[in-house]
């Protein structure tokens, strides 16, 4: 039977290989990954987990679940040598937000405070946001950054002994530079006391888990007590989640996820998890995550070179937010992001640090260059990018 469906996926093809793809959180997935994700694991039904619990119990709901309990034993063995780790790991969220929800409610109840990033400074949507769950739910209080645009870890220590938080939460949407995970550490532990046990500490890593795991970034592992991400943004993996924690807390987080706020899991997207994980442990896997950051840095100091402002003055990982306030005052994020959609470049508008407009205007734009280096693109080719955006804001008429 024909459907009208593949002409929307028809053209949504030709946007992808037409337009240079800069938005941070993207990227493009291999053949394989495309194939698993479109394969019959899509029927199964797979209530539970594979693997023997403390219950001693194989903790399965359906019949018939063998290929994809040895499915997804496969891909738990797969991320924990991604990440060279003996923490448990539960590769059933299907997103990022689905992984902080079960984070969260793994170890502290509704009411319990948890100190995130501001959101104004990258923080993410789930760390707090009064539209979202984690707003709603939970009291947050929050850590800022400097007037550079640095995470301000004094500021962090600060608000620990001041308000006590059940959870100190790391991790950003918006942050260019490396995230101390070691200082926090120290940081947690300085503050604890007889009468205020050290909080956990979460690390959502949802943006730079690829370039942890290609060597790019200071990892999370034995420093976190829960590490949460996404796999399909420089992990260049499905759309979806992956949990990690200290082995002493599997039950826990595994309780979250199911009963707790999932039910079966998606055993097709976890088929290509595991292929992304296949692909992260290969040879090429640690030169493309070296490569990003390179292309980053090259893209960045490029736009300083023509004048412009970026947050923190450049960059260590994926991405940079040009701050157009400080050199286009009329020139908002929104009117750059739809100028660029005009030209096929695309991007988003963001909020700077000390942003003075509302969120769908914004004084700012992310970009970033994990998508368009799976594409084959080299320094040279981000400075051109560089060039012909600098070309199309001076034609804008500001
Ligand atoms: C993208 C992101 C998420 C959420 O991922 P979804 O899969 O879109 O739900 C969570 N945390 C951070 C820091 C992110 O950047």
């Amino acid at each position: 039977m024909e459907s009208k469906v593949f002409e929307f996926i028809a053209k949504e093809q030709e946007r992808q290989d037409r337009n240079i793809e800069l938005i941070a959180s993207e990227n493009f997935v291999s053949e394989n990954i495309l194939k698993a994700v479109g394969s019959c694991f899509t029927n199964k039904y797979c209530e539970g987990y594979p693997y023997v619990r403390t219950t001693g119990r194989k903790g399965r709901y359906y019949g018939g679940t063998m290929y994809a309990d040895e499915l997804e034993e496969y891909c738990c063995d797969l991320w924990k040598k991604v990440y060279n780790t003996d923490y448990h790991v539960n590769v059933q969220p299907h997103s990022g937000s689905q992984a902080n929800f079960a984070a969260y409610m793994s170890v502290i109840k509704p009411g319990d405070t948890i100190l995130a990033m501001n959101l104004d400074n990258g923080g993410h949507l789930t760390h707090g946001s009064s539209v979202n769950f984690s707003g709603k739910l939970y009291d947050m209080q929050f850590y800022g950054v400097d007037e550079n645009g640095f995470i301000d870890y004094e500021d962090m220590e600060k608000k620990i002994k001041e308000f006590r938080p059940a959870i100190v939460l790391a991790g950003a949407s918006a942050y260019s530079r490396i995230i101390k995970f070691d200082l926090i550490r120290e940081i947690i532990d300085r503050c604890a006391t007889e009468d205020y046990p050290a909080p956990y500490f979460v690390v959502d890593m949802a943006h730079i888990a690829g370039l942890i795991a290609g060597g790019a970034h200071p990892s999370p592992f034995g420093l976190a007590d829960i590490i949460t991400t996404t796999t399909h943004k420089t992990l260049r993996g499905p759309r979806g989640g992956l949990i990690f924690c200290r082995p002493e807390l599997a039950n826990k987080v595994d309780g979250a996820i199911f009963p707790g706020s999932q039910g079966g899991p998606l055993m097709h997207v976890i088929a290509g998890k595991a292929i992304c994980a296949e692909e992260a442990l290969s040879p090429d896997y640690k030169e493309y995550a070296a490569n990003v950051v390179k292309n980053s840095k090259a893209m960045c100091e490029e736009f300083i070179k023509m004048g412009y402002h970026v947050v923190t003055g450049g960059t260590d990982n994926h991405l940079f937010l040009l701050d157009l306030s400080k050199t286009h005052p009329t020139l908002t994020g929104k009117m750059l992001q739809e100028e660029l959609d005009k030209h096929h470049i695309t991007l988003n508008k963001n909020c700077v640090p000390g942003e003075q407009r509302k969120p769908a205007e914004t004084s700012g734009v992310r970009v970033g260059t994990a998508a368009m280096t799976t594409k084959g693109w080299k320094e040279a080719d981000f400075i051109e990018a560089a060039k012909k955006i600098d070309a199309i804001i001076k034609a804008m008429d500001l």
